[in-house]
């Protein structure tokens, strides 16, 4: 298991000035998290460093000192809130020149994208990418007490120290990342690019994290990973996803324990037994199935068949009386066709979800998909999109 380059101890002597310089202004952070409950929890330590400064952490950016955008890069229109929430930022920066403005998260994980902040947007004091949010006290150390603009993007991806202090938004809800990055390089995705290699927490950390909540008041935990069905590989210890549940399970307290996200090629029958058996795990399964069609889910790199998943979801439907299953569903990769359209909607007849979120496929650069050819005009892609919307809902109103 990899920690990545430095302990977060060492972040230390940095937190110590700048909350000496805290304690005479009383500076204020405003901190906004763009996309997924991944990004909501790399934010929720962001701010766990930031309380520890001395920051009063506000909603109002207006009267921030300090303004933080933890951004997202999974489609085009994530990135372009952010560039417009950024320019945005330009006046304020103009009435306050004091202010500080950081970018980090995955967007900024991306060179072209560094690039394009800092020649469009120079009032940017800091860009910061995923792999690097443990040194945020040097950072902000840097940019604030030696006024330099700083770029920092670390390729050497791994887990986050251990001691980095977590602000929960909930006192009841809370979140806890059981593995770091995703090895699937799905072809139309950009997460493996933006949060690196897999790397999974040793299990004795995230018992000993959850106990506490729990201790504390939690009664709802999430565990949190790009693929949480591949949870344990690399790890010394030999524990797998269904073990780590049922460990879970078994401590003392009233709470419920989610899950996501699942990848139905690792969605084991075991798995879903474990679910079954464990009265503390929740019936919902998110497990996205992207396509109907086998042609287009071997295109996306997808490693299942839509007989497999069909099964699996069978399986579960049998074992879990109670469930409630939803999916993602990804509509006009390259090269999808009016018959791989029809097997989508065929699949949602069969399996009828409970929720479906649907997305119009984005090119993201470095993946696989954008060097395919996409012949479909963005329109169609809308009225295949509306046309699911559609179908989601006359499926719902003769279930009710
Ligand atoms: N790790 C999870 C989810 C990752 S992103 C999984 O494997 O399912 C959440 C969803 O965003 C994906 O399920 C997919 O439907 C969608 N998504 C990912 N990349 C996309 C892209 N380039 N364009 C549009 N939607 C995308
Ligand atoms: Fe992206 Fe696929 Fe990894 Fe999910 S499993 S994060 S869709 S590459």
């Amino acid at each position: 298991m990899k920690i990545l380059d430095t302990d977060f101890d060492q972040q230390n002597m940095y937190i110590e000035t700048l909350r000496q310089m805290n304690k005479l202004n009383k500076y204020k952070a405003y901190v906004k998290t763009y996309g997924c409950q991944q990004n909501v929890a790399d934010s929720e330590k962001i701010k766990g460093i930031l309380h520890e400064i001395g920051y009063e952490l506000i909603n109002d950016v207006q009267n921030a000192d300090l303004i933080i955008y933890n951004t997202c890069a999974i489609r085009e229109n994530a990135e372009d809130r952010v560039f417009g929430n950024t320019g945005a930022l330009k006046n304020l920066k103009k009435q306050k020149s004091n202010k500080t403005i950081a970018l980090c998260g995955c967007m900024t994980q991306q060179e072209h994208i560094a690039q394009k902040i800092r020649e469009s947007y120079p009032y940017v004091d800091l860009i910061m990418g995923t792999h690097s949010l443990h040194l945020l006290p040097e950072l902000l150390y840097k940019v604030i007490v030696s006024k330099q603009k700083i770029v920092e993007i670390n390729h050497r991806c791994g887990l986050l120290p251990e001691n980095i202090p977590i602000y929960r938004s909930d006192s009841k809800k809370g979140l806890v990342p059981i593995m770091y990055g995703c090895d699937n390089f799905c072809t139309y995705c950009v997460v493996p690019y933006v949060r690196g290699r897999e790397y999974s927490r040793k299990s004795s950390n995230i018992i000993s994290e959850i106990q506490e909540m729990v201790n504390n008041g939690y009664n709802e935990i999430t565990l949190l990973g790009h693929n949480v069905n591949s949870y344990g590989k690399g790890l010394s210890e030999n524990v797998e996803f269904a073990t780590l549940l049922q460990t879970i399970n078994a401590l003392d307290g009233d709470f419920k324990i989610n899950f996501m996200t699942s990848h139905p090629k690792d969605f084991s029958k075991r798995l879903i037994d474990v679910i079954s058996n464990c009265e503390k795990i929740s019936s919902h399964l998110h497990l996205p199935v992207q396509s109907g069609s086998n042609r287009i889910l071997k295109l996306m790199n997808r490693k299942y068949t839509i007989e497999e998943y069909k099964s699996l979801v069978d399986y579960a439907k049998d074992a879990i009386p109670d469930l409630v299953l939803s999916s993602d569903i990804l509509v006009g990769f390259p090269g999808e066709m009016v018959d791989d359209f029809a097997m989508t909607k065929e699949l949602i007849k069969y399996v009828k979800f409970d929720f479906l979120y649907t997305f119009i496929y984005s090119k993201r650069e470095k993946t696989a998909a954008a060097k395919m050819e996409d012949n479909t005009p963005l329109e169609e892609k809308h009225r295949r999109l509306s046309e699911l919307l559609d179908l989601q809902t006359s499926i719902h109103s003769n279930l009710k």
